[in-house]
């Protein structure tokens, strides 16, 4: 499958579309993967209309994110990042919220589903940068620690008790009500996000899926765009997909070994 899946890739633009899976490596898990926590996604409604809801999020999603500036890229992230160097990759739609794949190296990144390095006001628009927001949040929580065992969930969030002492950040600028730029259950991904996104996948004359097991809606609508041209699929995951009978080839298989593996046969080593 692997041979089958090279002999396809080679001599194509790659677009490419990731997952939670490709970060698993990296010490985050997949949520939807085998053993995983059940966990509940926050709801924008919820977030909008309950301040015991905000300060639950914020406490546990910063906790998360000084977690996750100590996570590392992996393998997978590095093939990824080499392929686009050597000019095979055209770009990469991602699901995730971590920065690994800009880490590794890579250029063109879309977050489908936003990304955890930005902070925006709901009731001014002003974005920020996360690292402001967190300083902010230790002045206002001078008590709060990084548990060196938290346990990561994909979207960056940590699951904790909820501290009534919590105090959660607001707007330097309006006072007004902050939030990640990540996109919640609930919440719309922004058109212009997805329109980046699709013009990430439809450079492809090949797709290659790595990490996703696309039961998410907009990872389907994705692949509609390259199925309607009849693009060819490449789906490297570990388990089943919704897309496997739809794929030229499924490999079975880790993200890291496999699209090393891929790197390794399509980019000299020189
Ligand atoms: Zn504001």
């Amino acid at each position: 499958m692997l041979d089958t899946a090279i002999d396809l890739l080679r001599g194509r633009r790659i677009a490419v579309l990731t997952g939670a899976g490709i970060s698993t490596d990296s010490g985050i898990p997949d949520y939807r993967g085998e053993g995983a926590p059940r966990r509940t996604p926050m709801v924008f409604d919820t977030f909008r209309s309950s301040e015991d809801a905000r300060r639950r999020y914020w406490a546990g999603s910063h906790l998360g994110w000084r977690r996750f500036v100590s996570v590392h890229p992996n393998d997978g992230h590095r093939a990824l990042a080499r392929l686009e160097q050597a000019g095979l990759v055209t770009g990469i739609a991602t699901q995730n919220v971590d920065d690994l794949h800009e880490r590794a190296g890579s250029r063109e990144v879309v977050h489908v589903h936003g990304q955890m390095h930005t902070v925006s006001c709901l009731d001014c628009g002003r974005t920020y940068d996360r690292q402001r927001i967190a300083e902010d949040i230790e002045r206002r929580n001078p008590w709060i620690v990084v548990p060196e065992q938290v346990r990561l969930q994909p979207d960056g969030d940590v699951e904790i008790d909820a501290s009534q002492r919590f105090e959660v950040p607001v707007c330097p600028v309006c006072g007004g009500m902050l939030k990640p730029d990540v996109v919640f259950f609930g919440e719309l991904v922004p058109p212009k996000v997805f329109a980046a996104a699709r013009d990430v996948i439809a450079a492809g004359e090949v797709v290659l899926v790595a990490g996703t097991s696309l039961v998410v809606n907009s990872g389907t609508r994705l692949l509609e765009v390259a199925r309607r041209e009849d693009v060819p699929i490449v789906i490297v995951n570990r388990g089943e997909t919704k897309w496997d009978a739809r794929s030229a080839v499924r490999v079975e298989g880790g993200t890291s070994e496999t699209l090393t593996a891929i790197a390794d046969a399509l980019v000299a080593p020189f």
